[in-house]
């Protein structure tokens, strides 16, 4: 799922369930969740290092359930989750990191972004919103910027929900079937269908060139949503895990003081 050198994204089957059984996974995101939790509370006492998840994906590709399904056992008080849209006309005038580089994770928190930089190397490429030599020169920048934060104390790990097409028309037409779902389906999501081949084209050149050992994107298999959590929530431990944080230690004379 860890992509390094090459990668042929024919190869990853969004379907695949490497052999886990649903309900044992339901229940494991339930203990996978608990231990993120625990990992979480370390974090944020030791206030030194932060993480930063980026979240990936077509539309319906499930980000907004990874945000409710998996990161919803966390403290809030310590995950930040910033969505990144359209730019507005100001956001536009500056460089594509200046609205980005504000959001990322104080030290002690989790920081998610739903979408991010990396859209100015995919609908921007796939829309034509910049021409060829302004977007090809942002992969090196992207990794860049993302040493930078590695440098100061920021995990890194950026998440690509890889949905197939098929999976993608079933969830679009339910949006549109649903009345409770409607107001998430805008008419832009068919012209984006439509360019698929090239936005899979965009994808597999963004994750292979950005994709380091600190900053390292993971292809997580999207169609069934169990497989996903699950996926989720173990590589947000592994990443945090890494960074093994620490309880801070206690003022000196506080063990075994009585409170009165
Ligand atoms: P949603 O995440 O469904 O609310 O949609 C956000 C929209 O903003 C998507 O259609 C993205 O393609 C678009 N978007 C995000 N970042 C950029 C960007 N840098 N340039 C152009 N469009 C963007
Ligand atoms: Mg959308």
């Amino acid at each position: 799922m860890r992509v390094h050198g090459k990668l042929d994204l024919n190869h990853h089957d969004p379907g695949e369930t490497f052999g886990w059984d649903k309900d044992e996974a339901k229940a494991q995101l339930t203990d996978e969740v608990a231990e993120l939790n625990e990992l979480q509370m370390m974090l944020f006492a030791e206030h030194k290092r932060s993480v930063l998840v980026v979240l990936q994906a077509m539309d319906a590709g499930g980000k907004d359930g990874v945000l409710r399904e998996v990161l919803v056992g966390l403290n809030p008080a310590g995950v930040k989750v910033t969505p990144f849209g359209v730019p507005t006309e100001d956001e536009l005038a500056h460089d594509f990191l200046w609205r980005i580089h504000k959001h990322t994770p104080a030290d002690g928190e989790i920081g998610v972004f739903n979408r991010s930089h990396y859209e100015d190397v995919l609908v921007v490429r796939v829309k034509k919103l910049a021409p060829p030599d302004v977007w090809r020169k942002r992969y090196g920048h992207i990794r860049n910027f993302e040493q930078t934060l590695v440098d100061e104390g920021t995990a890194v790990v950026k998440l690509y929900l890889n949905i197939s097409n098929e999976e993608q028309r079933e969830r679009l037409q339910d949006r549109v079937d649903s009345p409770d779902e409607r107001w998430k389906f805008r008419l832009g999501d068919l012209d984006d269908r439509k360019l698929w081949p090239d936005y899979m084209k965009a994808f597999r050149d963004a994750l292979v060139r950005t994709s380091t050992p600190t900053a390292p994107w993971y292809v997580v298999p999207a169609d069934r949503k169990w497989v996903r959590n699950l996926a989720v929530a173990r590589i947000l431990k592994h990443t945090i895990a890494t960074l093994d944080p620490k309880l801070p230690p206690a003022e000196p004379g506080i063990e075994g003081m009585k409170v009165v």
